[in-house]
């Protein structure tokens, strides 16, 4: 079956595990070329020999978000291997909720440098690429989080409305190249392992446990956001399980 995905180069990061992982599943699967990026390596070579395996076509290389010589070179890895690159998903994140009287600033200090200027080296790798092209789609991971604050989320919550607003200054400024956010509720990943405070760790987990759905919901969405066709852009996807409350 063709599809608008079918051929297109999609570069994800955090793509070892959880909704990076199961999104360059899912497109690579609908004929996508997908480049995974993150730090560790071993779990990026199971995910592109699978695919690879299966007839798709996949390459990876380590980066590091938060250091921006990295992020530079793993795009131009990405354009070198498959000759241009259509959709950069910004996906890598950390999540390490506590309350803010706990003042953990050093978990602070990595959730500003992933989630917020991780984006920003993506954005700022991908622009001159999608410049040269004529064109080019930014899918950011925001959250729930980017849309309201939750008790122990003061940072996590500010990280994701920042991805919201920058995401929405590049939509306005930076013509003919497609913008997206997508904000998911609880979906079965990593994620709550990068919350170190033990009693939201406790809660976080029985929430995740009771209500989260299985990261193919958040890949079909993104797979929606990229086939649209070239004059359309689907500006932001809010997603939540059905059991989700807040
Ligand atoms: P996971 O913990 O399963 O995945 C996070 C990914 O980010 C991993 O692949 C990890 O790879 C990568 N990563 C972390 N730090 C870095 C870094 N410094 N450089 C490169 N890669 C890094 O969680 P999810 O799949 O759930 O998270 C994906 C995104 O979705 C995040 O932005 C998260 O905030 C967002 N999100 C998730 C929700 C959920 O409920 N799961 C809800 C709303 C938003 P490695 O450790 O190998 O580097």
């Amino acid at each position: 079956m063709s599809t608008n995905v079918e051929g297109k180069v999609v570069v994800i990061t955090g793509a070892s595990s959880g909704l990076g992982e199961t999104t360059a599943r899912h497109l690579a699967a609908k004929g996508a070329k997908v480049f995974l990026g993150a730090r560790r390596e071993d779990r990026l070579a199971t995910v592109v020999a699978d695919i690879v395996r299966a007839g798709g076509q996949a390459a990876a290389r380590k980066v590091d978000v938060t250091r921006r010589a990295e992020v530079n070179a793993f795009v131009q890895a990405a354009v070198e291997k498959f000759g241009r690159m259509d959709v950069l998903v910004n996906n890598a994140g950390l999540m390490a909720l506590a309350p803010i009287s706990k003042t953990l600033v050093d978990e602070w200090d990595r959730m500003v440098d992933i989630n917020i200027k991780g984006v920003l080296y993506g954005v700022a790798a991908a622009l001159p690429v999608f410049a040269r092209q004529k064109g080019g789609h930014i899918i950011n991971l925001a959250s729930v989080a980017g849309h309201k604050v939750t008790m122990g989320g003061a940072v996590y919550c500010a990280t994701k409305h920042a991805v919201r607003a920058i995401s929405e200054g590049v939509r306005q400024e930076v013509d003919g190249i497609r913008t997206t956010i997508i904000s998911p509720g609880a979906v079965q990943s990593e994620l709550p392992l990068g919350i170190s405070d033990p009693e939201t760790s406790a809660a976080i987990e029985q929430f995740y446990r009771q209500t989260a759905i299985p990261a193919d919901a958040v890949a079909r969405a993104i797979a929606f956001a990229i086939e649209q066709p070239a004059d359309v852009d689907i500006n932001e996807i809010l997603l939540r399980p059905t059991a989700q409350e807040l």
